[in-house]
């Protein structure tokens, strides 16, 4: 996945400027997407609609708090996130995949912080400031960059077998224990794959005279793969494996991705495309978005 584009910045600018044309274009953009997650994650399709509505109206209120540190789609389906959250009475969980429904190790959702806990209507508290900081700042664009470069080496040279181990590691915060047993590997050759890559970002941030002990490290990668959704396919992949026209190692890569770990927002996006696919009008659910959403937009 990319960070924000230089298109969606425009789009946002216009948006803030009140105009409803570029508005109602990323309201047809994106709540194809976001009305397929929500549904898998909602048993009543009115409760999905009314989540989704809602996820539009917060957007728009604290538009001038998005600052794009991630693109659109992530930073939507984020506060889509929060709203599902308060749903089950305000639980933050990092539930982005379906695996993680059938290996409950040992993670510890509650003491992982959220990169984006400071949007989506929920009081700001003391900590949320503090990780706002600029030391932290700093840390999170030197760890994505690192992060970036150590997934396209992978994507380079078709090592699709450990960038599966590091995505389930750090995306989905899985045990050594666990990754052996869904990749079909001793436990010890995970760890030595963990530990080969965490050198080679500890090298690539300690470049950058950024210090971080090796527990803050690790938390702060994870935040900032989930943040970032770094090793997510972009849509147009998607789209390509959906008309298998992706070459042979990518096609396995994405059909990993999307249904042995079970990415939700890449299948929010699969689901979507296959609807749009079959020409489905969205046209009910976008006419009760722009309803409720127009009044908010000029004084965004
Ligand atoms: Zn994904």
């Amino acid at each position: 996945m990319s960070e924000i584009t230089q298109a969606e910045q425009y789009l946002l600018a216009q948006i803030r400027a009140g105009d409803s044309d570029a508005w109602t274009q990323l309201v047809d953009r994106y709540q194809g997407r976001l009305a397929a997650f929500a549904r898998a994650r909602l048993p009543q399709r009115a409760d999905a609609e009314d989540i989704v509505q809602d996820t539009f109206v917060a957007f728009l209120k604290g538009l001038d708090k998005y600052r794009g540190e991630a693109g659109l789609e992530t930073y939507l389906f984020t506060i889509l996130r929060h709203k599902i959250a308060d749903c089950y009475r305000g639980r933050w969980t990092r539930d982005v995949c379906l695996l993680q429904d059938i290996y409950q190790s040992d993670r510890q959702d509650s003491n992982i912080s959220d990169a984006f806990s400071h949007v989506a209507g929920t009081e700001p508290t003391a900590s949320t400031y503090a990780r706002r900081d600029e030391q932290h700042q700093l840390q999170r664009q030197g760890l994505n960059q690192a992060l970036r470069e150590l997934i396209n080496s992978f994507k380079k040279s078709l090592n699709f077998r450990d960038l599966q181990i590091v995505e389930l590691l750090f995306y989905c915060h899985f045990s050594n224990q666990d990754v052996g047993k869904i990749m079909r590997l001793d436990e010890k050759n995970v760890a030595v794959i963990k530990h080969r890559c965490l050198k080679r970002v500890r090298e690539a941030v300690d470049k950058l005279s950024i210090t971080t002990d090796e527990p803050t490290l690790e938390n702060l990668l994870t935040e900032v793969w989930e943040a970032q959704r770094l090793s997510c396919p972009k849509r147009s992949t998607i789209g390509a494996y959906m008309l298998k026209t992706l070459e042979k190692d990518w096609y396995d890569y994405v059909d990993f991705h999307l249904h042995k770990l079970g990415c939700r927002f890449c299948r929010a996006n699969l689901d979507d495309l296959q609807q749009q696919n079959k020409q489905e009008e969205p046209t009910l659910l976008r006419n009760r978005i722009m309803e409720s959403t127009l009044g908010f937009l000029h004084k965004a």
